[in-house]
């Protein structure tokens, strides 16, 4: 692992905690290596996190000082080749929408940029499970995102800045659907509108 990818993924936690994503030691990232992946240390903080405290590690087993959803991260490289990079909060908006244990539904275009009709909510689990790394894997399913019921979001990309864009984008649809609900019921588009956005998505 060379160091630019653990200086790059502190920078990436830090810039998290800055945009307010990430407060406290709540949330953790990774990027897919050779061997495995690079994962946070568990209950670090964007103003603790150093490139040295980063774990490298295989996907099949636990490690010390990994963070306490390594099985999570894990679990999504293994389920899907494409994935280089998983991002993991408990962004306000999205957490907000979590606790009503309901998907982000199709309330505008850029749902779909997420790869479906809508962002599922997997169901609830005691965080830092095997149980919720399964469900958290399942939601995930062509999508490359999720919420989490009850506890936050999860973001993945082909890289690093694609999962940290995607991270983004979900907090500020969950935001924008909370404010929408909060006039009124918000008119869905058709799934047919949603495939038209999807296919839109492939030459944008
Ligand atoms: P870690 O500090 O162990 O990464 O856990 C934070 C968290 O968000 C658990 O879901
Ligand atoms: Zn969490």
């Amino acid at each position: 692992m060379t160091e630019p990818t653990r200086a790059g993924l502190c920078d990436a936690y830090r810039r998290l905690g800055r945009l307010g994503l990430i407060q406290g030691s709540s949330g953790n990232i990774s990027v897919r290596t050779q061997d495995g992946m690079l994962i946070s240390p568990s209950g670090t903080t964007p103003d603790g996190i150093e490139p040295t405290h980063l774990v490298a590690m295989t996907l099949d087993h636990a490690v010390p000082k990994a963070s306490s959803e390594w099985a999570l991260h894990a679990g999504l490289y293994r389920s899907n080749p494409a994935i280089g990079a998983v991002v993991h909060t408990h962004a306000d908006a999205c957490t907000a929408l979590s606790c009503l244990a309901e998907p982000l539904p199709a309330f505008h275009y850029m749902v779909a940029s997420f790869g479906g009709g809508d962002v599922r909510c997997a169901p609830y689990a005691t965080f830092g499970t095997p149980r919720l790394a399964a469900l958290a894997v399942a939601a995930m399913q062509d999508r490359s995102a999720c919420l989490l019921a009850n506890h936050g979001m999860i973001a993945t990309g082909a890289t690093l800045d694609d999962a940290l864009a995607a991270t983004l984008r979900l907090e500020t649809l969950a935001r924008q659907y909370l404010l929408a609900r909060s006039a009124g019921p918000p008119r869905l588009l058709t799934p047919e509108q949603m495939a038209d956005a999807r296919t839109r998505y492939l030459t944008y």
